[in-house]
Order: structure tokens, then sequence, then C-alpha cells
């Protein structure tokens, strides 16, 4: 392992296992595997976490329908500040254990270096400061905007809304793979020129990812990113799905980009922790662009699972690029 780290340019750092895709996509595909994978390393933590934390969210402290039939800019306010204060306890609560008390030392962690300061790049100077800038005030008013303008829609019966508890779990469930194609069509289209230089590159000046960089995004990002909510214009939702939608877009690439692979509770507890497929993309830029749920990036030869092969691969592909770059100048 330490010779692959030290050919794929790091010396240091916690390298997983190569990456495998999802069991229904290997050949041949394994539905009863995948049912499994998707219990046991999909739903279970986090993606159950996010399903409940958007309950919790949507029944303790979302303002009732009736509110936004007539849409005022106090609405989106109060969404904001739901927004703004959840994110202060779930992503400042791990970026506060993790690279603040440093709780599980380095252990696990990709990078050994720890997040950036004094460097001009950032905002004030400082990786933290910067990536908590972007994902407050531009990330949580864009989702406030989003989620309002819906329950707009919604409170004026405007748009087709589910009525059963069975069908609102079932839709809850198909958001993963809705958001599966959804985050690879419009990343894919943030590394196209010039939007890449407009508004891609700030997430992408983390290579060493904290929590807080997770949505540290341009708002022209935001504007994209956090669209998913529009999907049920079309297709049935309901109010509780598009606050799970937005709190799912703000609250899980906080543990994806902690920069720690597994997170350690207490002496004998880990739970999985970060995502090192889009960890990968962060290291590289030109693979990676989609899920592993949903790994398209398979289909579109743009897959790196992290061993030697994978990045060889790579290497060859951005040489072959490049030649023709030149042969038509
Ligand atoms: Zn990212
Ligand atoms: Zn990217």
């Amino acid at each position: 392992m330490i010779e692959v780290r030290a050919r794929l340019g790091r010396t240091r750092g916690y390298d997983p296992a190569p990456i495998d895709v999802p069991p229904l996509f290997q050949s041949p595909p394994r539905p009863l595997g995948m049912v499994r994978w998707l219990i046991t390393k999909y739903m279970w933590p986090q993606s159950i976490a996010w399903i409940g934390l958007a309950a919790l969210m949507y029944q303790t402290v979302t303002p009732g329908l009736d509110r936004f039939a007539s849409l005022g800019l106090d609405d989106v306010a109060l969404l904001w500040l739901r927004n703004t204060a959840m994110m202060l306890v779930i992503i400042g609560g791990q970026h506060w254990w993790l690279h603040i008390r440093r709780g599980q030392g380095t252990d696990y962690k990709y990078e050994e270096r720890w997040l950036a300061k004094g460097r001009k790049s950032f905002l004030f100077a400082d990786q933290t400061k910067d990536n908590m800038f972007w994902t407050l005030v531009s990330g949580g008013g864009i989702a406030a905007l989003y989620e309002a303008i819906m329950f707009r829609l919604y409170a004026n019966e405007s748009i087709p809304q589910l009525d059963s508890l069975w069908a609102i779990a079932a839709m809850t469930f198909a958001v993963f793979w809705i958001e599966g194609v959804h985050f690879y069509l419009n990343h894919r289209l943030l590394h196209l020129d010039p939007l890449y230089g407009w508004a891609h590159a700030l997430h992408h000046r983390n290579v060493n990812t904290g929590p807080w960089s997770g949505i540290s995004m341009h708002p022209l990002e935001h504007l994209l990113y956090l669209s998913l909510p529009f999907v049920f214009l079309v297709i049935p939702g309901s109010p509780y799905i598009v606050t799970f939608c937005l709190v799912y877009l703000m609250i899980s690439p906080s543990p994806s980009h902690s920069g720690f692979d597994r997170f350690k509770l207490g002496d004998s507890i880990e739970v999985h922790g970060g995502d090192y497929f889009h960890n990968l993309h962060h290291r590289y830029f030109e693979v990676n662009y989609g899920m592993l749920l949903l790994p398209l990036d398979k289909c579109f030869g743009t897959f790196h699972d992290g061993s030697l092969e994978a990045h060889q691969e790579m290497k060859s592909r951005r040489r072959a690029s490049s030649e023709v770059e030149v042969d038509m100048t």
C-alpha cells in the first residue's frame, strides 16, 4: 500500500482498499447482494440519519404550509435561520470533534495535513472561515428560497402531491437515486468552461477537505446543486420530501468531505465516515463526477477506484486528450 501511495504522488494519509461498484452493477449483477449493500452500507447509518433529521426539522421547526400561501421574505428568513442553526450544530459538531478537538488524531484521515490557515486564496485567509461563509450565507440562503417556493406551490395546490404515507416513504427512498442522476448531470456541466472557472473552481480550492467544505460552493453552483426539489414540479411529491431533499443536500456532504474515512466513536465503535470515491474527485478533478450508489462514471469511463491501475488509466486518458489538443493546434 505504501508503494501505491508513493506512486499516486502521496506519501502520507490513509488510503482505504480500492472501491468496488455496488453489487447490482457488478458483472454478473447480484440483486440480493445489492439489498444487503443498501441496508448495511448505504442506508446505515448516514442515509437513515438524514431521513430522521429531515423529519425532526419538518415536524418541529418548519413553519406550517398555510403560512406560505402568500410568500414573504420573513418566511424565507425563518427557513434560513433554521438551516443555519442546523448546519452549525451538525456540520460544526463534526468540525469541532475532528478538526479542533482532534478527537481521533489523524486516524483514518485521508491527508495528514490539517486545514489551511494563512492562505490568500481563501476568504479571510482561512479555509474554515471561508467554507463556513459560502455554506451558511449562500448555501443556507438559496436552500431556504427554494424550499419556500415549493411550499408556496403546495399551499396553493398548484403541483401534484402524494397523500399516502407509504408513497411518501417510497419516494423518499427514490430521492437518493434521482439525486444520483441530478448530481452527475449538474456536476459534469460545472466542469465545462466557462462554468468551471466562474463557479465550480471555488469548491475545488478544497483539495484537502473538511466538514465545512461539503457545500462550500459559489452561489451559481448552489442554484444548480440545490435544484433537486424542482423535479417535484412534475412528479408527485410532498412538502416533507422537499424538506428532506434540502436537508440531505445541505448535510450529507459534511461527513463525505470530513477528510476522515471512518469515525471512531469510543474505543471499539467505528462508523463509515468520508466518501473515498468523492475524495478522489477532489484529488484528481477529472474522475468520479457522480455518486457510488449509481456509478455513471463506470459507463462514461471516468471511474477511479483508488487503485494503481485506475490511476494509470486516468493518466493515459489525460495524455491522449492533450495529444488531441496539440494535434488540433
Ligand atoms: Zn466536493
Ligand atoms: Zn468537481
